[in-house]
């Protein structure tokens, strides 16, 4: 199976190679392989792949991605797990706690 593809023409991703300073972070943390690195700048090579977790944009040391990432439970769940923390994406399941 290959990848998940997400509704393309509304994916807000979007990527200022003016401001990259190639760090590769953004390859590094983006769960579907959106960016490559290539001579020294990011490029996207699979836009359509971008589910919007915003994992990239919130961890680019030169704020060169914008993504208007989403509320939804994956978003929270990925960016629980990058800064360490229990994930809470304000819907019905995530916060409630069994008893
Ligand atoms: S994380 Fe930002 S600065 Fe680093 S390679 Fe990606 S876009 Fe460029
Ligand atoms: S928002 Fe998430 S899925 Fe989209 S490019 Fe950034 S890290 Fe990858």
């Amino acid at each position: 199976m290959g990848k998940p593809r997400y509704l393309s023409k509304d994916v807000s991703l979007s990527l200022d190679t003016q401001k990259c300073i190639g760090c590769g972070t953004c390859t590094q943390v983006c769960p579907h392989e959106v960016f490559a690195v290539d001579s020294g700048k990011a490029t996207v090579i699979d836009h359509d792949a971008c589910m919007e977790c915003g994992a990239c944009a919130l961890n680019c040391p030169a704020e060169a991605i914008f993504v208007d990432a989403g509320v939804g439970c994956a978003s929270a769940i990925i960016i629980a797990a990058l800064l360490r923390r229990e994930p809470s994406c304000g819907c019905c399941c995530g916060d409630k706690k069994s008893d």
